[in-house]
């Protein structure tokens, strides 16, 4: 049986290393490494089964629109790009972070925040940061970036910055300490919902083969 066509959203780097044991669970390979190769369409050992290697934050994208059937990303993308037309039905619990507040060592934070004072933000979570302020009451101008957050209060753009954080190596070597965690992250399974449907065949074992494979600690 060839089986209907699947196509798999992955980011490169910790999301697609970490994804490898759980495919291996379901039975599927993937036959090329992206780190050695510069294709963007990643063969299997399922003539059915194709991965596609997309920006973490497109992963949502594609997947909402049919150009992947399923894929794995973070909370953190999901929850700035928003769940519609999209069905989570596991947290894989890989690419584990969090997501934290960090200023310079020397900016007192806790005084800014019981003064009421304004803070500016510099931040590429803008909604996990707004309703993060707001629920806590305090006023913040918020600083959209995409990357290297960690210079914005080192050059004055910003107070304070909301990133992940995983070993606190970068912020320690930036001088920046967490002063707030906002929330624990880790990846998700994303499938379409139209595919759910459609292909509910072959997806299923996929999906149960995943769910037998994450690692409960
Ligand atoms: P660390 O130095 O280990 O605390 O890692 C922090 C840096 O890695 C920050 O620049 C983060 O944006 C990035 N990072 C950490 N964990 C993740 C993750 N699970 N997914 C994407 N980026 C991450």
């Amino acid at each position: 049986m060839s089986g209907t066509a699947l196509t798999l959203a992955l980011s490169k780097g910790r999301i697609f290393d970490e994804t490898l044991p759980l495919l291996k669970a379901a039975g599927i390979e993937v036959l090329e490494d992206p780190e050695k190769s510069r294709k963007l369409i990643l063969a299997t050992n399922r003539p059915e089964v194709r991965v596609v290697l997309v920006r973490a934050s497109d992963v949502p994208t594609y997947v909402q629109y049919g150009g992947a059937d399923l894929g794995i990303t973070g909370k953190d993308i999901l929850l700035e790009h928003g769940s519609q037309g999209l069905y989570l039905p596991l947290d894989l619990r890989i690419a584990k972070c969090r997501v934290s507040v960090a200023v310079r060592a020397d900016f007192d934070y806790a005084s800014a925040v019981r003064q009421g004072s304004r803070l500016r933000v510099a931040t590429k979570y803008v909604a996990i940061a707004r309703e993060f302020f707001a629920a806590k009451g305090v006023h913040v101008d918020l600083i959209k970036l995409y990357g290297s957050m960690e210079l914005a209060p080192l050059t004055g753009l910003a107070d304070a910055i909301v990133d992940l954080v995983s070993t606190g190596n970068t912020l320690k070597a930036n001088h920046l300490v967490e002063v707030e965690r906002i929330m624990d992250i880790s990846s998700h399974l994303v499938v379409n919902q139209a595919a759910l449907k459609l292909k509910q065949a072959a997806l299923r074992p996929i999906i149960d083969a995943f769910a037998a494979a994450v690692k409960q600690d």
